[in-house]
């Protein structure tokens, strides 16, 4: 590595010093993009600091993170940077599974499900590499396998199987931040208005920082980004007690296109959260009841072992219904850098219904991207 800098994470942004002993990070926002990205700085000796208007343990409509499943279902295309994201994440999450049991991550196997009658909607077309019979990704996870026709339920056409993981979300994002505490990274409650107001989070006074912009669909409307690309992508749950034995995703739902069926439990006691929608520019923070009924009748549909025999949605024991954004980006997330208003900026937000399974190799491209901002900075100073 270069030089040790200081980085603000905003939602995270991060700030980095390149000439100094100790370099201090910031980061503005604490969803999974900015815990990580803190996380990785601090461990490559970085001093960071993050600053956001929601921390761990906050349930907000402006705070994707909590809301996620969160799974490892590769959507990428083969040969794109996205494919990258998801290769590497993968290796730290099976890392976890296996290793870190306090991380809240754990494997479970993944199952989808292909419908011939879905091949136009608009879920077969998000999930398109996903319902291949050999995606990318079939010689990277383990196990990977197409199920037999005869093990097949009614209706569907095509189904693999492999081992893939699942996140509690509510151990998770504490984890990272308590591994970001470890290596004393600070954190800061604050709803910035402008990008370069991160600079003020750092707690050097020093004017050499590089921010990392990781607010999500808060780089919508922050001073200095307004990112008009970036829009919300509602996906309402139910997270029940019910065990599932798999992780099941489908090609498509016989409910209008903007749903989506998908089941995943997660780990140490989490629940099952039960999925759900995928509604395009819609911001309604508000779960509607009569989608949480057909994702429930779905669920027990897909999986009759979420309940007792003969049981239907009332063997179903809700914990409760909630409401996420993800944060889309029209041509894809933003992993870059930019001068903003004499701050060097790095950008690593908008990914959509991947932030958890990209969030390693993002952070990996993010971070190269400090450093080399952080290289000339002390070439300038030469
Ligand atoms: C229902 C649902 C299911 C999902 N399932 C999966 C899944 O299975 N697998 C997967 O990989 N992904 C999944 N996702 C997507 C994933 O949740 C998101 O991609 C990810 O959480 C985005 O994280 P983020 O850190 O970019 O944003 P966020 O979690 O929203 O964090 C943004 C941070 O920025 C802060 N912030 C924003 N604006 C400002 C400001 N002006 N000043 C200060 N701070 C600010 C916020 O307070 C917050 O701390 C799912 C999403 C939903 C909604």
């Amino acid at each position: 590595m270069g030089g040790k800098g200081k980085v603000v994470v905003v939602g995270h942004v991060s700030r980095t010093f390149k000439w100094c002993q100790k370099p201090l990070t910031i980061s503005n926002s604490a969803g999974v993009a900015g815990l990580t990205t803190a996380l990785i700085l601090s461990k490559r000796g970085h001093s960071v600091a993050v600053v956001a208007k929601h921390m761990p343990g906050d349930y907000d409509i402006d705070y994707t993170s909590p809301w996620a499943g969160a799974n490892y279902y590769p959507i990428s295309t083969p040969g794109t940077r996205e494919a990258e994201w998801d290769r590497v994440t993968f290796a730290e999450l099976y890392r976890l599974a296996a290793q870190v049991p306090e991380a809240g991550v754990h494997f479970q196997d993944a199952i989808i499900y292909r419908r011939e009658k879905d091949s136009r909607s608009v879920t077969a077309d998000w999930f398109s590499e996903l319902l291949k019979e050999r995606p990318w990704f079939a010689s990277a996870v383990p196990e990977f396998r197409t199920i037999p026709k005869s093990d097949l339920p009614p209706g569907v056409d095509f189904g693999t199987r492999w081992k893939s993981m699942c996140i509690n979300t509510a151990i998770y994002l504490p984890y990272l931040l308590s591994q970001c505490l470890k290596r004393q990274v600070t954190f800061c409650r604050g709803a910035l208005t402008h990008i370069r107001d991160a600079v003020n989070f750092h707690p050097t006074s020093s004017s050499d920082i590089v921010v990392v912009n990781c607010t999500g669909l808060g780089s919508s409307t922050l001073g200095g980004v307004a990112d008009s690309r970036v829009t919300p992508v509602r996906g309402q749950t139910v997270l029940v007690r019910n065990i599932a034995p798999a992780m099941i995703v489908v090609s498509g739902t016989d409910d209008g296109d903007d749903e989506v069926m998908y089941i995943m439990t997660r780990a140490a006691g989490g629940g099952t959260v039960l999925g759900g929608t995928y509604q395009k520019g819609n911001w309604s923070s508000v779960p509607d009841k009569s989608t949480a009924e057909r994702i429930m009748k779905r669920a027990v549909e897909w999986c009759p072992e979420l309940v007792s025999k003969g049981e239907g949605v009332e063997g179903l024991d809700v914990v409760r219904h909630g409401v996420g954004l993800r944060p889309f980006r029209e041509g894809g997330a933003r992993v870059e850098r930019e001068a903003i208003g004499g701050v060097r900026v790095v950008h690593n937000y908008g990914a959509g219904s991947f932030g958890y399974q990209a969030s390693y190799g993002m952070t990996e491209e993010a971070v190269k991207l400090v450093e080399e901002s952080l290289g000339e900075e002390v070439k300038a100073r030469l």
